[in-house]
């Protein structure tokens, strides 16, 4: 299965099915004359996978960069680690940068290659559902500092993603739900009927790893980023909505601290329950909406902002957290809410008194 991202000049294909991997040679070869290509990866994808992908990339000479894993490799030293390996290897801007990860490997390869000599080809074989739904697609890379998430960064396409979901048969369950959470928000932006179609049983056939179901869910989930993304590349306009949920979620995993008590999809799911919940308490949505996202959620075992009382004991700080997130301007909080499943919208300057009082009044 194919989607295209329509970015004229800079436009990729995303290739997704169980067994791509067979294919990625054949696609590679197109971006890249030199036939050498640097693999970025993280060393539980590389016990797990390393010799499924170097069997795929038999025709091609190979330099292998192998990270430690988790969250930390998105910084100066992570960064500093691969452009080091790619020099070292006399890599130029003919040969391929390919990421072969979750998301922070394909968040620090992407941005790696996009200083690499001014820019090398970039390829993105995302292995976590979240990357395969989100992260691999749209050029947003990025690393962390001391100042917060993803701060340094670029916008730099890939050339090409390609998605074998046969590489999520390996991933544990909590992050196959964090996945699961981003392909949720895409049928509440603007896809009532993919809502729909997962409400009646793609979503649990999803969780399940149903490789019909998970083919099907990918692609609608990444056409609808590429759409997104073709329309405003750089999040000048509608590329905002896909922050559905997101400021509440953010400001849950600031409270829980990055140590992994708290994935981002289990935030982002708590978050798209509390968008509804908020919308529909302010009267911006039908409470039989908020109602229907509660119990999908609930009814796939994903979070909820009833899971969420750890976090949410200190309304004061959940709120001084929202208030510093990166939409926000001229001090006036905005937030993606909804006037109905599938009905997203930007709402800038929402009331903080408003917001204040949801959030005293579910703090436990
Ligand atoms: P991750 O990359 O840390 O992967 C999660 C864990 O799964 C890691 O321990 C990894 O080693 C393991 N793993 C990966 N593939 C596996 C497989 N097939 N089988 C078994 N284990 C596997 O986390 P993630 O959730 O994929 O990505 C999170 C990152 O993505 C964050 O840094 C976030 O900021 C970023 N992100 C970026 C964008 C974007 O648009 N660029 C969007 C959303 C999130
Ligand atoms: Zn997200």
């Amino acid at each position: 299965h194919e989607v295209r991202v329509d970015l004229g000049s800079r436009g990729y294909d995303i290739c997704i099915g169980g067994g791509a991997l067979a294919h990625l040679a054949d696609r590679l070869r197109a971006v890249t004359p030199s036939g050498r290509v640097a693999v970025v990866t993280d060393e539980t994808v590389h016990a797990l996978h390393g010799e499924a992908l170097a069997g795929a990339l038999s025709d091609f000479q190979t330099h292998m960069i192998v990270r430690p894993e988790g969250e930390d490799q998105k910084s100066m030293e992570g960064l500093d680690a691969v452009l080091d390996s790619l020099f070292r290897a006399g890599f130029d801007r003919s040969d391929t940068v390919l990421a072969f990860g979750g998301g922070v490997i394909g968040d620090l390869t992407g941005f790696a290659a996009s200083v690499f000599k001014r820019g090398a080809p970039f390829v993105q074989v995302p292995t976590t559902l979240l990357a395969q739904v989100d992260s691999s697609v749209g050029g947003k890379t990025a690393i962390n500092n001391a100042y917060g998430k993803n701060l340094v960064g670029a916008f730099y396409q890939p050339r090409l993603v390609l998605i074998d979901t046969d590489l999520l048969s390996t991933l544990p369950l909590r992050q196959i739900k964090a996945g699961y959470a981003e392909i949720v928000k895409y049928g509440l932006i603007d896809r009532p009927e993919f809502f729909s179609a997962l409400d009646d049983g793609l979503g649990k056939r999803v969780l399940d790893r149903d490789a019909d179901a998970l083919r099907e869910a990918i692609s609608v989930s990444c056409a609808a980023k590429a759409d997104v993304v073709a329309q405003d590349e750089r999040e000048g306009g509608v590329r905002a909505l896909l922050n559905l949920g997101h400021t509440f979620a953010h400001a849950l995993e600031r409270v829980a601290g990055y140590g992994g008590a708290l994935l981002h999809g289990e935030a982002v799911s708590a978050g798209l329950d509390m968008a509804f919940e908020f919308s529909a308490r302010t009267t911006l949505c039908p409470q039989l909406a908020a109602d229907r996202v509660r119990n999908h959620l609930t009814r796939l075992s994903m979070p909820t902002r009833l899971d969420m009382s750890h976090f949410l004991g200190d309304p004061d700080s959940v709120m001084s957290h929202m208030r510093q997130d990166k939409k926000n301007s001229g001090g006036q909080i905005t937030l993606i809410l909804c006037h109905d499943i599938g009905r997203s919208f930007v709402h800038p300057g929402v009331d903080e008194a408003e917001l204040a009082a949801y959030l005293e009044d579910i703090a436990p």
